[in-house]
């Protein structure tokens, strides 16, 4: 993984803020180093030259160190900083809330009416022993609204995203990795399990739900820490 840099960065006294392509170097540093300028230079097709400033303010703030004869490569404080880094220590066990969830056999309608009464966005599909079968999200539900079928008979499980293309998590996640899997994959919540394999049979028993809101709550937290 990508170490995800903060913009800022405290280099003695200095706050340094990195430009996105000071940013992209030091990715490329991560992932390649140690790797000579003239690499570096090559993979971003621009001059060596045009990178010397960049590559000095990145030597300054000493998340780069450089050796002649071998190139850049991180040191130790961008290490520890990544492995410190708050959203890695975090996990979606701090995080999560308990699920909303209605059979395949319930109603659109009554899915709807779930929807207003518990005030969320998404609900999760499940068995009788809770596991995992499928999604509904509210555009879901307005598009079924819409298609002029009796929503009163019209089952949840006709409508809903089914397993396996569901998108989980797990308590022992860490928020940055189950916050990178809502923007990747360009969904608002999703549905926390327990794994449970027997007989080689894997199961997914949902035991919470981790949406953008708890994410906006965590970072208005720590911010106001
Ligand atoms: P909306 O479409 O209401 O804005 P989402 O963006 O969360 O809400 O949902 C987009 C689509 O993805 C919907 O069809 C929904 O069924 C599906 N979906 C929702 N959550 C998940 C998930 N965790 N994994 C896979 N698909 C999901």
């Amino acid at each position: 993984m990508l170490y995800s840099v903060s913009i800022f960065c405290l280099a003695g006294d200095f706050i340094i803020q990195f430009t996105t392509r000071q940013t992209k170097i030091l990715e490329i540093i991560q992932v390649s180093g140690p790797i000579t300028g003239n690499q570096i230079a090559e993979k971003l097709q621009l001059s060596r030259a045009a990178l010397r400033s960049d590559l000095a303010i990145l030597t300054m703030s000493e998340l780069v160190g450089a050796k002649p004869r071998v190139g850049y490569y991180v040191t130790d404080q961008t290490i520890n900083k990544q492995k410190n880094s708050v959203f890695n220590t975090l996990l979606v066990a701090d995080a999560y809330s308990r699920p909303i969830i209605v059979r395949g056999n319930s109603s659109v309608y009554e899915a709807i009416v779930t929807l207003f009464i518990e005030d969320v966005g998404t609900i999760f599909v499940v068995s009788e022993d809770n596991l995992l079968e499928g999604a509904i999200s509210r555009k879901d539900l307005l598009k079924a609204a819409m298609g002029g079928k009796n929503n009163n008979e019209l089952p949840v499980s006709i409508i809903m995203t089914r397993m396996p293309n569901i998108i989980l998590t797990t308590p022992e996640e860490s928020v940055l990795v189950a916050a990178q899997k809502l923007l990747r994959h360009q969904v608002d919540a999703l549905p926390v399990v327990k794994i449970i394999t027997v007989d080689n049979q894997t199961t997914f028993q949902v035991i919470g739900r981790f949406t953008k809101t708890n994410l906006t709550h965590l970072f208005v937290q720590l911010a106001e820490k």
